[in-house]
């Protein structure tokens, strides 16, 4: 494929100023600014058509796009627009990311060509213990659990975007909070995402009267097109300003998130409080990771380690397919063809049943390593186990080594169904460093709680461990995902890059908690096996299983989607054994999966490209000096 196959065809004139090229939904705010810029700078438009770009941003709000954009426009570098989208997202995408929560930032550095990640990733405080979640031996629920302090891990995110700014941004912390505090103090429309994740919040905004206070003001939820203004989260942004990261972990605003999170669902009586003190607030360090290097067909990827199993998973999904000719339309193959999501659904299967097993924080185990379940051999013997014609009937953990799966596997870690939430960012700048970041504060309005006076959300992130310890020196099973003190819960979160011949062509992620994964698999297969573009990679329909005996969701034509999964190859999926295609309709595919935003480079010219998802209201901004 030619790696200029990469960058999406041109949706909008280039004109000096900010230049939204995709605009799927109503997207106000930007489209009025657009306008303004081209009819004060038309008269420059032949000039700027052949300027140099300053960089491209690509994000899931359109307001957190401008608020990276602008921060490029004034000069910023990829890691100061970066920091910018982080807040901004706070206040527009508040039941996806924020302060309150953690996630993983991949920085290429143009310069040096390393690749760096900062993982600001959740910890379970030091009070925590593996049973907390299962104090009489069974699982909480997760609908309490997961709404109560217990569920609050010590958030990464402030200490992270601060890290990075310090290493490689130009512009102070309190410059990176301009654009978010001027969202927070000045509000923005709530548009349809926002609307309906309060309308369908399973309870979650109503529990806390600090929450509903925000979303449901007076007893109402906000609509689509309602303007929201945070003056509480606006007064902590601006704290953050003036004071630095270290406000928020230690001093008043840490004391006020210990009381927060000290809270639990009475049903659930004391077994329900949060567990964090000050001094864990006051500890928490983001950790610089090296990316997880793998290759297919001759690219390379660079992607998320442990503690996510994001990448690891990945990789192992696309070394088990490399011997498949997914992309040939002639052997039966190619995009869409019931043989080429056999083939990625087996090995979807295949690697999350190592995952439930192996993959966990790895600086806490002793167990499995990434590199014992990417070992050549070990992967060419699990990519025999797929047969093209035939669903394999029972998928365990593999035995990487030599560890007996039947008796690791007996004993599962009483994992849950993750959400699907969360948020992916790019951003490019005009030296070519890129940032692909996925930040969370895990379901859909984290804990549902609110830090009362300071107007942001808690996670609840540590409902990503096992609820039962799995740890069984017996058979083996190293608990890699158990809760401890000190330990990040395992994600799924897989920011990326994608490089040919040493050259980034392309940073992406997604958001969909297990469901992430297969959503960048999807991305992945598309660009280099059916050599796709990446508006087109993004597009095209997804597949996913994210449990080795679970039904498939996929999307059809039910979905929103230019062009879902075909009849017949739903059918085709359905006859080779597939669950999860309902036998009573014709189109069964119905989930929305993911939302992947990405930025690329063509190296035939250089030329930076983003490309975002119509799933969400993606929106890319290219800058133009
Ligand atoms: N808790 C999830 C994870 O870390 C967040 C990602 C998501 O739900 O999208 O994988």
């Amino acid at each position: 494929m030619p790696v200029q196959a990469l960058g999406h065809p041109p949706r909008a004139v280039a004109y000096c100023g900010l230049i939204p090229s995709r605009m799927p939904h109503a997207m106000n705010a930007v489209k009025t600014l657009s306008l303004i810029l081209f009819l004060a700078q038309a008269g420059l438009y032949a000039w700027a058509a052949h300027a140099a770009q300053d960089g491209v941003v690509s994000t899931s709000h359109p307001a957190a796009s401008a608020a990276g954009a602008r921060i490029l426009a004034q000069g910023g570098n990829a890691v100061d627009a970066a920091a910018a989208i982080q807040f901004a997202l706070n206040v527009v995408e508040p039941q996806s990311s924020g302060m309150g929560g953690g996630g993983f930032m991949m920085v290429y550095l143009a310069k040096t060509r390393e690749i760096v990640i900062v993982d600001s990733r959740e910890r379970a405080p030091g009070r925590a213990n593996a049973s907390q979640f299962a104090p009489d031996g069974q699982p909480l629920a997760f609908a309490l659990a997961s709404t109560s302090g217990l569920s609050v891990g010590v958030p990464g995110t402030v200490r992270g975007v601060d890290l990075a700014l310090r290493r490689w941004g130009t512009l102070s912390l309190a410059d990176a909070l301009v654009p978010a505090i001027e969202l927070a103090e000045s509000g923005f429309r709530v548009n349809r995402f926002l609307a309906d994740d309060i309308a369908h919040d399973g309870g979650r905004t109503a529990l806390y009267p600090e929450t509903a206070a925000i979303f449901r003001p007076g007893g109402r939820a906000l609509l689509e097109g309602d303007w929201l203004v945070q003056p509480d989260l606006a007064k902590t942004l601006k704290l953050l300003a003036r004071n630095g990261a270290r406000a928020f972990y230690d001093g008043p605003l840490a004391a006020a998130i210990v009381r927060a999170q000290s809270r639990g669902r009475s049903e659930l009586g004391d077994a329900g409080h949060g567990r964090m003190t000050r001094a864990d607030l006051t500890a928490y360090q983001p950790t610089l990771r090296k990316p997880l290097i793998g290759h297919y067909r001759g690219w390379t990827l660079a992607t998320m380690p442990p503690p996510s199993s994001g990448g690891l998973t990945m990789l192992q999904m696309l070394g088990m397919m490399e011997r498949f000719p997914l992309g040939g339309v002639a052997q039966g193959y190619g995009p869409g063809s019931a043989r080429t999501l056999h083939v990625m659904v087996e090995a979807m299967r295949l690697a999350f049943a190592d995952r439930a097993v192996w993959i966990g924080d790895e600086d806490r185990q002793t167990g499995i390593s990434g590199q014992d379940l990417l070992h050549p051999a070990y992967l060419a013997a699990r990519s025999a186990l797929i047969d093209p014609e035939r669903r394999l009937e029972n998928v365990t953990a593999g035995r990487p080594r030599g560890l007996d799966p039947a008796r690791v596997s007996a004993r599962r870690g009483g994992a849950r169904a993750e959400s699907p939430h969360t948020t992916h960012f790019a951003v490019m700048d005009k030296h070519g460093n890129v940032v692909t970041y996925t930040s969370t504060i895990e379901h859909t309005w984290g804990s549902g709680i609110t830090v009362p006076g300071y107007g942001f959300l808690l996670n609840n992130e540590l409902t990503d461990f096992n609820f039962l310890p799995a740890a069984d020196t017996v058979s083996g099973n190293p608990g890699a995902n158990d809760v401890a003190p000190g330990k990040r819960p395992r994600s799924s979160m897989a920011p990326t890059l994608l490089l040919k011949d040493g050259q980034v062509v392309a940073a992406y992620g997604s958001p969909g908690g297990a469901t992430i994964i297969n959503t960048v698999l999807n991305v992945t297969v598309n660009l280099i096996d059916h050599g796709m573009n990446m508006q087109q990679a993004i597009d095209a329909p997804r597949i996913s299983v994210t449990h080795p005996a679970g039904t498939l969701s996929c999307e059809g034509s039910g979905s929103g989607l230019p062009a879902g999964i075909s009849p017949a190859s739903q059918l085709a999926l359905r006859t080779l054994g597939h669950g999860g295609l309902d036998s009573a309709r014709e189109d069964a595919c119905q989930a929305t999966i993911g939302s992947v935003q990405a930025v690329t480079v063509d190296t035939s010219n250089g030329r930076h490209d983003g490309a975002a998802d119509p799933r969400r209201e993606g929106t890319v901004i290219r800058v133009v000096r």
